[in-house]
């Protein structure tokens, strides 16, 4: 089967693809934002509240054993996803929280006054706000080093930077905004020699590469299943298990307890200190059934994919005049960031919308990358498996229509 023909087929799981937006098939390019969800994982979490539903770790009959056996071979699933370990696992609501919870556990604990949180100007706000809540609370100082003006990181910036008095590096491994990777494997040992932790934000690198936390060596990893095909609610929080076994609670209540009294509490082990109170358990079923889903498909063959729409797109924005492009180097993620000379992008974003192109345009959660590149915003489409060479022909299509009507 042809790779058109195989992702025809995965095109047609995603029934939304088939709505009109202003007399228009939709042509969806926000995939950065959130994934579409294919019917096998809508299907599952139905499933779950038809068929299944009863709460976790706590039940004294079948149903409620189903229900944990179902939710721990989900904590299994999403640990082989990237080569750790199911107690290395802790399910949150999504990549914002997990940062909040290596913030407010991990780092409250180990850093002290003075020291200083190194990260990148290309980070989400998720990567950014959480740092200085804590800084502020603990006098530390949140450093960041700098990007390259093609939307790379500056490494001689990064690695000159990685020295006392710094503890922790916190790095995207794809940028949301431009789609510009970090060379992990390359910057991971660098700050392991100098004595520095990092946390990986894979919010966007989870569906762009495969990833091996072990083969990284990466201490933090934290990503959001509704960037991977499955559920909004659900994410994920990575810690190498000697780190996670000796942090604090963050929120108490119940589940995470071993024993209560009105004058005290011992915690539970981890992971299950760090899950408060009933999780989104259809959250993790259906997360589970997503990360399966995108197994199923070959990585090699959705990279090749959504690469030739990437390239169909830039080489296709290239031949309109007065387009500029930002991170636009060769390896990248599938995410596309421009802006039209002499057009705000708002009034670019609302056209293609008018032509039932679905993009994000403005700052993408990451002010200070704007800044850097010295624009309010940006026009951004990003690529998935469901997009096929119609729906770029329809966005370059809209695009010079924007170009006619806007300069
Ligand atoms: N980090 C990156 C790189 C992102 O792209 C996003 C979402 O756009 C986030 C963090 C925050 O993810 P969430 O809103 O799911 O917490």
């Amino acid at each position: 089967m042809s790779l058109a023909d195989r992702f025809a087929k995965v095109r047609a799981d995603f029934p939304i693809l088939r709505r009109r937006f202003h007399g228009k098939e939709l042509v969806y390019l926000d995939s950065a934002a959130t994934t579409l969800k294919p019917e096998p994982v809508v299907k599952r979490i139905a499933d779950y509240y038809l068929l299944e539903s009863a709460n976790v770790h706590r039940g004294a009959y079948a149903l409620s054993d189903e229900a944990t056996r179902n939710f721990e071979e989900a904590r299994a699933d999403v640990a082989s996803l990237i080569h750790a370990s199911p107690e290395e696992i802790v399910f949150v609501r999504n990549t914002t929280e997990a940062v909040n919870l290596a913030a407010h556990s991990w780092a409250e604990k180990n850093l002290s006054p003075g020291d200083h949180i190194l990260i990148t100007e290309l980070e989400h706000h998720a990567n950014i706000v959480p740092w200085q809540i804590l800084a502020e609370k603990k006098g530390l100082k949140v450093v960041a080093a700098r990007i390259l003006d093609n939307g790379q990181v500056d490494e001689a910036d990064l690695f000159a930077k990685l020295k006392e008095p710094v503890k922790l590096l916190a790095i995207t491994g794809c940028s949301n905004a431009l789609g510009t990777f970090t060379d992990l494997s390359k910057i991971i040992p660098r700050a392991h020699a100098a004595g520095v932790k990092v946390l990986v934000d894979a919010a966007q690198l989870i569906s762009q590469k495969p990833v091996n936390v072990r083969e990284l060596d990466v201490d933090f990893l934290v990503f959001s299943g509704h960037k991977l095909f499955g559920p909004t609610g659900i994410g994920v929080f990575y810690a190498r298990h000697e780190l996670l076994k000796d942090m604090p609670p963050w929120q108490g209540g119940g589940s995470m307890i071993a024993e209560v009294t009105l004058e005290k509490t011992t915690f539970n082990e981890a992971p299950f200190r760090f899950e408060a109170g009933t999780p989104h358990i259809e959250g993790t079923v259906g997360l589970h059934a997503a990360i399966r889903y995108f197994q199923a498909l070959d990585f090699d063959d959705v990279r090749a994919w959504e690469h030739a729409l990437l390239k169909k797109a830039t080489d296709g924005l290239r031949g309109i005049p007065g387009i500029i492009l930002y991170g636009d180097v060769p390896d990248k993620g599938a995410i596309l960031s421009f802006n039209l000379r002499g057009a705000h992008h708002s009034d670019v974003g609302q056209i293609l919308d008018q032509q039932g192109v679905a993009v994000r345009a403005g700052h993408h959660c990451t002010q200070p990358l704007m800044k850097r590149l010295g624009v309010p915003g940006t026009v951004r489409a990003s690529f998935s498996i469901y997009n096929n060479d119609a729906d770029v022909e329809a966005f370059l299509k809209a695009v010079s229509k924007a170009r006619e009507l806007l300069t």
